[in-house]
């Protein structure tokens, strides 16, 4: 038996399916769920309809993208995506980008001439 007065409006629980892994590894695993979905991580935005299918084969990705850059903190340095703070929800830079990630439909290539 419930204590609430109003057990009907209790919230769902649902199991947690990250429980017990550590932070980098749900945000990896966010990640995965979004390429799955068929979003790119960094926009969030839709994969590019020539994007990698995969993390080995052919088909374009964030590495031949125009708007990836290098940035740097300390002895350290990331690839983030100039596009990224234009959509995400925080208005951050967005995350650190993976270079394999399959394209967003915003990808550019870098090789076009200017
Ligand atoms: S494809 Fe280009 S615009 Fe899209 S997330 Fe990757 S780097 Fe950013």
């Amino acid at each position: 038996m419930t204590d609430s007065l109003f057990p009907d409006l209790e919230p769902v629980q649902t199991p947690d399916r990250f429980e017990g892994m550590g932070h980098d590894a749900r945000r990896t695993a966010r990640q995965a769920d979004l390429i799955a979905a068929g979003a790119n991580p960094a926009t969030r935005l839709p994969l590019h309809r020539d994007a990698a299918t995969d993390r080995s084969g052919p088909g374009l990705r964030c590495r031949d993208c125009t708007h990836l850059y290098r940035t740097g903190a300390g002895n350290k340095d990331f690839l983030k995506c100039e596009k990224a703070g234009t959509y995400n929800a925080r208005g951050s830079w967005g995350p650190d980008v993976r270079a394999w990630w399959p394209a967003c439909r915003l990808f550019e290539s870098k090789d076009q001439p200017e």
